[in-house]
């Protein structure tokens, strides 16, 4: 089918990117597994290895099923491009990979899921890249810490542990202005509650292991490009804008145009780093990303039902989730996730960090895990979990404080969670 824009959400997570097999007619996108793919003749070899002609080579690089995914979340997020990677966190260093150098920057929000701050204030140290943590409230700030070696700044759109949706639109017009590509990570929202290329991100990234899989069976990541970044317009861009050693001296940016940071990502990035999605995770994520739709209209009821039935209760001191009226966020959920502020949210017991911990424990539906986003009501204390290496002032900062607990409301009855809620509330006041 051809994938013509104006078809909606519903239909596009479905068929977007496939077509019937065209050697079996297999409605469903078979898993192709296989790792090398075999050349027509010898020229037909050389064209492929000089990106002059596109085709499969070997699975490192790209694969048919992953192909599939890869062309329906591009469709979904309105981006020219994507590629799928091993993890949500293979996923940002592929974002950043042909942006950033030694000596180089990232602007990060202070808001981020707790790997993500790990993988930024440790580790991409070793590569010589820096990031520097602002509050993106703080717009100021913001402006601020942009400086001659910022290459990115980067945010999440309703941020990890729940609760804080990110003014994209504001962000996206400050590093317009600096001239420096904004990313997005959409795993919380999605694209169907929110588009950030619409609102001015350059670059979107996943965590595919959470809602776009949404049954908690793979990890996965994808890079979307809007396919809108003039990295031509001056030097700070070289990976993309200047000659190719590795492939004769071919510029990516002069010979793909909006496809340049996608074709990067593969020739480049998948080729070197090979952080490579499987076609088995790339099956499971399409048979998820099918009902994406479905299933966040839920997350989004059953988050509204319980928070607000949280608010209420005697245990608690406070429900961060900017779908009630209580969120001092509530305001920008209409511009930046018009359908819903997503299934993510934190609870702080009055009880402090003990209470926090019989709560975890007592809890029966909800299974006590390091995830997000299944289908399943999930329930974690950040602040000696996910949080853990971070100091208490970050933790504090990125919503995880002590007396928190993050919720990740599944699409089971709300009934039977706000029981489930209760039960276990009463134990950790008792
Ligand atoms: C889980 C998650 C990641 C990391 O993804 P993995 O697939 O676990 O590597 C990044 N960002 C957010 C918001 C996440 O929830």
């Amino acid at each position: 089918m051809t994938d013509a824009p104006q078809m909606g959400f519903d239909t596009l997570q479905i068929h977007a990117g496939a077509r019937p097999d065209p050697a079996t007619g297999a409605r469903q996108t078979p898993i192709y597994q296989s790792t090398a793919y075999v050349f027509r003749d010898a020229e037909h070899a050389a064209a492929l290895f000089n990106l002059q002609e596109v085709g499969y080579i070997y699975s490192r690089l790209t694969n048919p099923t992953v192909a599939v995914l890869q062309e329906r979340i591009a469709t979904l997020e309105g981006g020219a491009g994507a590629v799928c990677c091993s993890s949500g966190h293979a996923a940002q260093i592929m974002a950043l990979f042909p942006l950033m150098g030694p000596g180089k920057n990232v602007v990060a929000s202070t808001r981020l899921y707790g790997g993500t701050i790990t993988q930024f204030s440790q580790t991409i140290k070793r590569f010589g890249w820096e990031a520097k943590f602002v509050d993106f409230d703080d717009v100021e700030a913001v402006k601020a810490a942009i400086d001659d070696d910022t290459r990115a700044v980067f945010c999440e759109s309703i941020a990890n542990p729940g609760g804080y949706v990110t003014d994209i639109p504001t962000i996206a017009g400050i590093s317009d202005a600096a001239g420096i590509p904004l990313i997005v990570d959409n795993t919380s929202a999605t694209p169907y509650l929110c588009n950030p290329i619409s609102l001015g991100a350059t670059l979107v990234v996943h965590s595919t292991t959470k809602y776009l899989t949404g049954n908690g069976t793979v990890t996965g990541g994808c890079v979307v490009d809007s396919g809108k970044f003039d990295w031509s317009a001056n030097n700070k861009f070289p990976s993309l804008s200047a000659p190719e050693p590795a492939y004769h001296g071919l510029k990516f940016h002069e010979t793909f145009g909006p496809l340049a940071f996608t074709f990067h990502g593969i020739a480049i990035g998948l080729r070197d780093l090979g952080m490579t999605m499987n076609p088995q995770a790339a099956h499971y994520t399409l048979m998820g990303i099918e009902t994406l739709s479905l299933r966040m209209e839920r997350h989004v009821e059953n988050a509204l039902t319980v928070s607000k039935w949280l608010e209420t209760h005697d245990a608690v001191d406070y429900v961060t989730y900017a779908g009630l009226e209580s969120s001092p966020y509530n305001s920008r959920v209409a511009t930046v996730c018009p359908k819903g502020a997503g299934g993510l949210f934190t609870v702080a017991l009055k009880g402090g960090y003990d209470a926090c911990v019989k709560f975890v424990d007592s809890l029966e539906i909800f299974s006590h895990v390091a995830n997000l986003g299944d289908t399943r009501s999930l329930v974690i204390h950040s602040a000696s979990t996910t949080h853990r290496q971070l100091s208490e002032d970050q933790q504090i900062a990125a919503g995880a404080a002590p007396n928190v607990v993050r919720i990740s409301i599944g699409i089971e009855n709300a009934e039977d969670l706000i029981a489930d809620l209760d039960q276990a509330l009463n134990k950790a006041n008792g």
